[in-house]
């Protein structure tokens, strides 16, 4: 019998170029949407370091590939290798999906794309409204920016006063200087003005790493009391599934999605840039 070929000498690549990068989910949702689309490409995860990365680009150029999903540690500096940013990854800083465009490469940052469409996918409107998202790291800065970019009202962050705090107020900055939105950040220890800003949102988000390993079932929020049964309280952490973060949710009567949802959206964001088709009604 013959074997039905899944490749071919026309098969189109996408990567993903990030160290370590074994453990990713993604090639295999991303080449199985390819083909429940009938468009003859995979992905491929490849081991880049920042040291590999330049070359990494150049084979993209080189190898013709459709693009690339870029993770740690090559996000935030990639940027230089490429021809063009999107808006949002250029405000955000980062990178994680490349597209090649006839030999142009543009970088796009999905990973709040995704959130904001995780949220809309639940049929939770944030336009005009007030969000809190406790971070300042990758994920929060691009929740936050693109939250901003879409049309939220108004960002109040919350981080504890480390190394990433300075990035939380660089992120202030640039949503007051680029968006219409609000934004202002607090001091995640100042309790008070974490009370005060949650009963003022219609959502609360954990983008911190508390949660997950190391830091499983612990969490920021002091108590239950802070939060109310009317707010939705979302995380990024998707493993494990459950954070002590949303079981305190789960008590209080709120709705809350896990990480999980945002992972997969920004990956859908990403497939569409490639193809141009939604990776979900297909
Ligand atoms: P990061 O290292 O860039 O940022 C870490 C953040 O955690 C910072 O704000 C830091 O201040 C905070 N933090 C660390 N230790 C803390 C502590 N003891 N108390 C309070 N805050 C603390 O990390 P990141 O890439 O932004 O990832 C953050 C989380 O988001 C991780 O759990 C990651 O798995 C998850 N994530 C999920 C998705 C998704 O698609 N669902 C995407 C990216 C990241």
């Amino acid at each position: 019998m013959e074997a039905k070929a899944i490749i071919s000498g026309h098969t189109e690549l996408v990567g993903l170029m990030a160290y370590p990068i074994r453990h990713s989910d993604s090639p295999a949702m991303q080449t199985e949407a390819f083909r429940r689309a009938g468009i003859d490409c995979i992905q491929l995860a490849f081991e880049v370091d920042n040291t590999t990365l330049e070359d990494a680009v150049k084979a993209i150029r080189v190898l013709k590939m459709r693009g690339s999903n870029v993770s740690m540690p090559n996000k935030t500096v990639v940027g230089q290798y490429l021809d063009k940013l999107s808006p949002e990854a250029a405000l955000i800083g980062s990178v994680n999906t490349i597209v090649n465009d006839n030999g142009v490469l543009t970088g796009y940052c999905t990973d709040g794309i995704g959130y904001m469409a995780a949220l809309k996918n639940e049929g939770i409107d944030v336009k005009g409204k007030k969000i809190t998202i406790v971070g300042a790291g990758g994920a929060a800065t691009a929740m936050q920016i693109q939250a901003a970019l879409d049309g939220v009202g108004e960002i109040s962050i919350f981080n504890v006063k480390d190394a990433f705090y300075a990035r939380g107020e660089e992120t202030v900055r640039k949503i007051q200087e680029h968006t219409t939105c609000k934004a202002s950040i607090f001091d995640l220890n100042d309790h008070e003005a974490l009370r005060r800003e949650i009963a003022e949102s219609t959502v609360l988000a954990n983008a911190t790493e508390l949660g997950m390993k190391p830091y499983e079932g612990i969490t920021w929020l002091p108590d239950v009391s802070y939060l109310r049964p009317d707010l939705i309280v979302t995380d990024t952490v998707y493993a494990p599934p459950m954070t002590r973060f949303l079981e305190m949710a789960c008590e209080a009567g709120c709705r809350y999605m896990n990480g999980h949802p945002m992972m997969l959206f920004q990956g859908a964001a990403a497939f569409k840039l490639w193809t141009g088709k939604e990776m979900f009604n297909v």
